[in-house]
């Protein structure tokens, strides 16, 4: 199948295929058509799917094609706001905006993106300058909203992206406060990973409906990522982790570590051997965040050590490598950390480099995922096979852990404000810099400097990394995307 079959303009086919994909995948051969027709959407799909272009290039369809889009190219109309992505995170909202200004590139339409933790004022020159497409963070839309600097009375099309983590990061409220504001007559897409109870009731009270389109089982592993588990002992993770870089030559690898401090320490360690790396969590501010992230996308820097949380939405064409550091202590983190190899049917490598302490962690991710990985000791790293296990500390600064209680970061519930702010746009267009990343880059997120809020601890809203809460013999309360159940859809 090809993007021409698909019932996309010219325009659109063009962006798409000078951006290299010859193929639609199964979320976009699927969802491209039922948007185009207009109705609602509910859609499973989890990043790496392809899933951004799947909304992205029927919207910009729908936009381009009708009365309003026509009277835009006759340039008899001002721009109003007429589609409205929500997104978590203020990196998967930059990327998102980014995509769109990939693929409106050869149509008239034109997109921004607000996040917090950037100044907000050259977000309200932006939106005054004319807006068709607005890629947003929940919060500073509203503070946007708040301050009658935004819009939102003509949004033709609502989009909710990763609905599951804003939900889990506290968004809900924000999410209906939102809704409120707009027409109420418009084409609702939400996308989720996972169906908790409150996605299902979200999207009952939210959709229309709606065309339901799954792809890639909940909590299934991509096939086409080889994944291997290295036992090591806990103090040689660090040697074997420099070791794995050079051997096989690894020119660009994503490391999750459990702590920030986790991260930082391993910055410093990686460069006493002579490997490039940073370091990107929430206590990192967004413009350190940003530089980190764009000098691992050029290829100029070999390793990106990162949080779970600030991992979030990170996309990374054909991610080569993905290393496990410390397994994630919520088992379904595996399958959203190893999502970002292999991505869209590229191949990719995830290893994990496991120690004593984390054996229970391995048996909880092996169960969930119904694979047993293979184990592969490198020589010279054998494990002490007399060594005992120790509590494990799920955070930063907090005290030794028993593996058990809270999740790491979570500090209570609430709106987390996970998205920071900033403001974004593309070049090309008649549109505003404002906000166009420093250095002009065009891979880079968008938004500039920034009180590094946002995608801080305390997105999802857990309660508590304390060591309180939580079901014993359990490592803490889960989010609420793993709530949900049965583990398959
Ligand atoms: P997403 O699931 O939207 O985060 O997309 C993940 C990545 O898949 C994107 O960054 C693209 O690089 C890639 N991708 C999207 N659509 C296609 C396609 N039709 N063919 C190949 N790669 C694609």
């Amino acid at each position: 199948m090809s993007f021409n079959t698909l019932g996309l303009t010219d325009a659109i086919v063009r962006a798409v295929t000078e951006a290299g994909y010859t193929a639609p995948t199964p979320i976009q051969a699927q969802a491209i058509p039922a948007v185009i027709k207009g109705g609602d959407l509910l859609a499973g799909a989890q990043t790496g799917t392809g899933k951004t272009a799947g909304f992205t290039l029927p919207v910009l369809h729908r936009l381009s094609t009708d009365k309003v889009g026509a009277a835009l190219t006759n340039k008899t109309s001002k721009r109003a706001i007429r589609a409205l992505v929500l997104a978590p995170t203020r990196e998967l909202a930059a990327q998102v905006e980014e995509n769109i200004r990939t693929y409106a590139k050869y149509t008239n339409l034109n997109s921004a993106v607000i996040f917090g933790g950037v100044g907000i004022h050259p977000q309200i020159k932006l939106l005054a300058n004319g807006v068709d497409i607005l890629v947003a963070t929940p919060g500073r839309l509203l503070d946007h909203v708040g301050q009658g600097t935004v819009k939102l009375d003509k949004v033709e099309i609502l989009v909710l992206d990763e609905a599951d983590r804003m939900l889990d990061m506290g968004f809900i409220h924000d999410i209906k406060k939102v809704l409120a504001v707009l027409p109420p007559k418009r084409q609702n897409l939400l996308f989720s990973a996972t169906f908790s109870d409150e996605i299902k009731a979200l999207a009952d009270k939210l959709l229309d409906n709606p065309a339901l389109i799954e792809v890639a089982r909940r909590n299934s592993t991509v096939e086409v990522i080889a994944q291997t588990i290295h036992p090591v002992d806990r103090d040689k993770k660090h040697p074997m982790l420099a070791h794995l870089i050079k051997t096989n030559d690894w020119k660009q690898v994503l490391v999750f570590t459990r702590t920030k401090h986790g991260a930082n320490k391993l910055v410093e360690q990686l460069a006493k051997d002579g490997i490039g790396a940073m370091a990107i969590h929430g206590n990192k501010s967004q413009s350190a965040r940003t530089k980190a992230l764009a000098e691992f996308k050029d290829g100029s820097l070999t390793a990106l050590i990162a949080t779970d949380i600030a991992a979030r939405g990170i996309d990374i064409d054909q991610l080569p490598h993905v290393v496990n550091y410390d397994l994630p202590n919520v088992p379904e983190d595996y399958v959203h950390r190893i999502g970002r190899t292999g991505r869209a049917g590229a191949t990719g490598e995830a290893v994990s480099l496991v120690c004593v302490d984390e054996h229970q962690m391995l048996k909880d991710i092996e169960k969930l995922i119904k694979q047993t990985l293979p184990r592969e000791v490198i020589p010279g790293f054998e494990p002490d096979p007399t060594a005992k296990a120790q509590p494990i500390q799920l955070r930063s600064g907090a005290p030794g852990h028993t593996g058990r209680g809270g999740r790491p970061g979570g500090n209570g519930g609430g709106r987390a404000h996970g998205g920071g702010n900033g403001a974004g746009n593309g070049g090309g267009k008649p549109r505003s810099a404002a906000g166009t990343p420093s250095g002009g880059r065009s891979g880079s997120p968008a938004g500039n400097g920034g009180g590094g809020r946002g995608g801080q601890p305390g997105n999802r809203g857990g309660n508590g990394g304390g060591g309180n809460g939580g079901r014993p013999q359990n490592r803490g309360p889960r989010p609420a995307s793993a709530r949900s159940g049965s583990g398959e859809r």
